[in-house]
């Protein structure tokens, strides 16, 4: 027994590190705990909802362990409820012994180069929220009629989903969860040339091989490698000889290369060295992207070489990363966009831990990695907060309905594990009766989303 009370635990954020977190604490040996997740979304799950691309139902389907988990009635759901405004971390603090943040990275990272601001960049978190359905989403995405050739940076997976979106039909779409408005936004889409651009060489890429492989699946889309900055240097042939799977994504992108294209009406191009340096504007609009040629310096990194190349595109969609957004009453470092943390026990802006206070996830240590490597972060958070339980001063309010009731006094409408449980069967029967039958079509209000959830 590592303490002799009940242990009240609330989770900050319901995406996987924190569903995974809740997991490793109920199932903690000698620990009586109940968990609450928290999470501003009216839905549970996180980016699995609202990141990972409709036509990416493998990758949904973690969902259904996650269901699993859920469904112990020792951990509770309060979907819409917003951290920092309708919550606190002190009000928390009065019903929980300890704390865990888990509320991820949503926005796009900062690209700092002139033109950013002009219509037609875009931001490439804001283009999935659209894609995915999140209540705060536009209902509609700004595609411009003229905007055939678009360009997108970065070359992480991120990037890859925006591209296979952009090039994809509607059509092609249509099997998925997507609802009516995004459907009816992917028919206005008139992208033919979408041009992702790496500032490195392909041995850098951040592209996982499944996902670089599954771009030539669509019929309607050819993957043409450009052979220009398709080059290795000492650093590269040591990154491959180290990494199995960055060898694989190298052996795909070299298909692509040697490849044909088949006169498919849709073109995704990769080409690289090429660092983006400023997107070029006319009234106001994106009228092209104007890159330095880059070359390997041998350590895998690369040096400019003063020599600039223009691209006539119409849109540019920022896939650099992604950032996670501050927390009220928290500190936050700026430059890693993270809570500050000594392996998940958040620190102080004096670098003293803050009692009671952790953080899992990629708010713990960056946007980066898949999904199932959030399962060992938590892991380490976890363990560090069951050794310090006996230290933990109890709260205030240790009744498990206390927070319920806290919630009903502040008129917080959230949402309930049975309320998504309605929604998701609204969703699935949505879905099914659909002029187009498919396992699912998503609610987009929120206020919509809310009623079916406590109806
Ligand atoms: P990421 O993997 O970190 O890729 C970011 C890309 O942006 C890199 O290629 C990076 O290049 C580039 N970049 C950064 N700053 C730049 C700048 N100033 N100018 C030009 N390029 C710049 O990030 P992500 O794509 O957002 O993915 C985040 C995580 O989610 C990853 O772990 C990813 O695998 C995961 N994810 C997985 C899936 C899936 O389907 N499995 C889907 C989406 C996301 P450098 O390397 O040169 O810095």
């Amino acid at each position: 027994m590592t303490v002799d009370r009940k242990v009240r635990v609330a989770v900050v954020g319901a995406g996987p590190a924190g569903v995974y977190a809740a997991d490793i604490l109920t199932k903690t040996e000698d620990l009586d705990v109940t968990v609450d997740i928290l999470d501003r979304d009216p839905t549970p799950f996180g980016l699995i909802r609202y990141g990972v691309a409709p036509d990416h139902p493998r990758i949904k389907e973690i969902i259904k362990a996650l269901k699993r988990v859920m469904a112990n009635d020792d951990i509770r759901f309060f979907g819409n409820v917003n951290f920092g405004t309708d919550i606190k971390l002190e009000d928390l603090k009065g019903f929980y012994d300890a704390v865990v943040f888990a509320t991820g990275a949503r926005r796009d990272r900062d690209l700092q180069i002139p033109g950013v601001d002009l219509d037609g960049s875009y931001g490439a978190a804001d283009f999935v929220y659209w894609y995915d359905g999140h209540p705060d989403a536009p209902r509609e995405w700004d595609f411009q009629p003229h905007a055939k050739e678009v360009a997108v940076l970065g070359v992480g997976n991120v990037g890859l989903d925006v591209a296979r979106i952009l090039a994809k039909t509607a059509d092609e779409l249509l099997v998925t969860e997507i609802p009516d408005n995004v459907y009816e936004g992917l028919k206005k889409n008139a992208t033919t040339d979408v041009h992702v651009f790496a500032r490195r060489g392909p041995a850098q890429v951040k592209f996982t091989p499944m996902e670089l492989r599954e771009l030539s699946h669509s019929p309607t889309i050819d993957v043409v490698v450009h052979p220009e900055g398709y080059e290795f240097d000492h650093g590269s042939m040591e990154a491959l000889a180290a990494a199995k799977s960055q060898k694989l994504v190298v052996k795909v992108l070299g298909d692509y290369l040697a490849k044909e294209p088949t006169g498919a009406p849709h073109r995704i191009h990769i080409h690289f060295c090429q660092n983006p340096v400023e997107i070029l504007g006319e009234d106001g609009k994106v009228v092209g992207l104007r890159t330095e040629i880059t070359e390997l310096d041998g350590t895998g990194n690369v040096r400019g070489t003063g020599q600039f190349k223009d691209w006539p595109v119409q849109a540019v969609y920022r896939a650099i990363g992604y950032y996670s957004d501050n927390l009220p009453g928290l500190p936050f470092d700026s430059n890693t966009g993270v809570l500050p943390n000594d392996g998940g026990h958040v620190l102080d802006i004096d670098g003293s831990p803050i009692e009671g206070v952790y953080a899992t996830g990629w708010i713990k240590r960056g946007p980066v990695g898949l999904i199932g490597h959030t399962k060992s972060d938590a892991a380490q958070t976890i363990k560090m907060l069951v050794e310090d339980l006996p230290n933990l001063p109890a709260p205030e309010s240790s009744e498990r309905e206390a927070f319920d009731r806290h919630l009903d006094s502040l008129g917080v409408e959230y949402t309930t594990w049975q309320g998504w449980e309605k929604l998701d069967a609204h969703e699935e029967s949505l879905g099914a009766s659909d002029a187009h039958p498919r396992e699912r079509k998503k609610v987009v209000p929120r206020d919509e989303m809310v009623a079916i959830a406590r109806s």
